[in-house]
């Protein structure tokens, strides 16, 4: 049984895939895709040492060995050419990491362009909207979804040989997500209107104390030379 937030992913795979799962963990999409077989293959990918051991514990008690290769390697390193990957999912991790791990990926030859990639940021998805956007992605499909107090976001993408050009609107919020305006979307830009009004407080109090102390310096300044020049 899958969380709601990786069946939201799940549901984005399409039939027959040759499924790249980096960073995952106890490697339950891949398990959960394969046992509704759903999947034709499926690499998990893992960099650290024991979510990479419980990747491997749980496809083998599924009997999956044979269907899911679990590979401990940084990144896009997991996949090889001859996997013939056609979606990558990497979910769960913030923004900025997912955008490191894909364009690391991209330099190094891992991606061949016509995958499909299905991306779950837990934050920062600007910044993994802006890097779709200088690299031809066109951002086919968004979900929000509230799972356990969490707000997450889903965007699946796939590069397009005409380029795609996004708003910094459309970037923040999600070119999808900003029109369907959900309550999960009211909710989550309410809640980080509410963190913006109070970081603006704060920053605004303490432009008003340099402010004074600029003022109180450029007197004492004035006030030094004066008797300075009343000594010489
Ligand atoms: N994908 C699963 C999910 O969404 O439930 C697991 C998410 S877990 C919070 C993030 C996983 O990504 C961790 O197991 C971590 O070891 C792995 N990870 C982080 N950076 C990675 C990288 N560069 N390559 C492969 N895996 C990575």
């Amino acid at each position: 049984e899958l969380s709601k937030r990786l069946q939201v992913v799940a549901d984005f795979v399409p039939a027959n895939a040759r499924l790249a799962d980096i960073g995952s963990d106890h490697a339950y999409l891949p398990v959960a895709l394969m046992l509704q077989d759903r999947i034709q293959y499926a690499v998990a990918g893992e960099v650290v040492a024991g979510p990479y051991e419980s990747a491997k514990r749980q496809t083998t008690s599924n009997g999956l060995e044979e269907r899911i290769d679990v590979r401990l390697a940084d990144g896009l390193e997991a996949i090889r050419p001859s996997d013939e990957i056609n979606v990558v999912t990497i979910c769960g991790m913030g923004g900025v990491l997912i955008r490191d791990i894909l364009q690391k990926g991209k330099e190094r030859n891992r991606l061949s362009g016509k995958e499909r990639l299905i991306l779950q940021p837990n934050v920062g998805e600007k910044h993994l909207r802006i890097w779709l956007m200088q690299e031809g992605y066109q951002i086919l499909n968004e979900t929000i979804l509230e799972e356990n107090k969490k707000i997450y976001e889903v965007i699946v993408a796939e590069k397009r040989t005409e380029a795609f050009t996004y708003t910094s609107q459309e970037l923040l919020f999600g070119p999808i997500l900003m029109r369907e305006k959900n309550s999960v979307f009211l909710k989550k830009w309410r809640r980080q209107l509410e963190k913006h009004q109070s970081v603006l407080n704060d920053l605004t109090q303490s432009s008003r104390e340099v402010t004074d102390k600029i003022h109180e310096f450029q007197q004492e300044a004035e006030w030094i030379k004066e008797v300075l020049a009343d000594g010489s």
